[in-house]
């Protein structure tokens, strides 16, 4: 339902926190962030309110400058901590909000066992595997987003890569945040809002390869592409 992306030179979670509680107005069953820290991606997921992960953050904190995070309106799989995002597979993590059409012939596809009920899940499973064929995280990033249908706004993070977010918007808005040395990624303008007023607003089929020194923005036929960045100031 709600998503924040950080590539900062701080803490991330805390940041991830702040900012999911401006979405919060969107409506949510669940919440998580995933960080990448000294190369090693992990996560944190709770039920309920942000309250419930802020709370397991404190117990079992999330270190790391490089982040995704998510508020979940479950679609398809109950509101639990499985089914909550980031979802996982090996080397990589993915927030999602909309819908995957095509999950089930994806899961076909692909081996099991499945940790959630979500159609999530099969982009990370999905994307494990181009990584395992060889491909690069940006190159299987691609790779799996060319095979999915439906409505989604989609944000990567890859184990051993602390300065890259791969992003992707179909159906659902997705925004670049340009920040000084930090790059941020949000679902609407207000997540972002604190952080910075300049935004790049992803248009329908792209995907975005954002690092600390800036984004690549490709239209849907994969051909590298120009969008203005606009100035939105948020009151938050
Ligand atoms: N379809 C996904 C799920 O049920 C994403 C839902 C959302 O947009 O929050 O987990």
């Amino acid at each position: 339902c709600g998503i924040i992306g950080i590539l900062g030179n701080h803490q991330a979670a805390p940041i991830m926190v702040e900012a999911l509680k401006r979405l919060e107005y969107r409506g949510y069953d669940s919440a998580g962030i995933a960080t990448v820290n000294d190369g090693a991606l992990d996560r944190r997921r709770a039920v309920g309110k942000l309250v419930n992960l802020a709370d397991l953050l404190v117990t079992d904190p999330l270190q790391g400058f490089a982040g995704i995070g998510h508020t979940r309106w479950a679609t398809h799989g109950a509101p639990s901590v499985s089914n909550a995002h980031p979802h996982r597979a090996g080397r990589v993590a993915v927030v999602h909000n909309g819908i995957i059409e095509n999950f089930r012939e994806l899961r076909a596809e692909l081996d099991g066992p499945w940790e959630s009920e979500t159609d999530t899940e099969t982009v990370v499973r999905l994307c494990e595997r181009f990584l395992d064929e060889g491909l690069t995280p940006e190159a299987a990033a691609f790779a799996t987003i060319n095979r999915l249908e439906g409505a989604y706004a989609l944000c990567f993070l890859f184990e051993g890569q602390p300065d890259l977010l791969v992003c992707a918007r179909a159906g659902s808005p997705l925004a670049i945040g340009h920040g000084s040395g930090e790059m941020y990624v949000g679902s609407d303008a207000i997540a972002l809002g604190p952080l910075t007023d300049r935004l790049t607003y992803l248009e329908e089929g792209d995907r975005a390869v954002v690092t600390r020194a800036g984004v690549r923005i490709f239209d849907a036929e994969g051909q590298q592409t120009h969008r203005e960045m606009r100035r939105i100031a948020v009151d938050a």
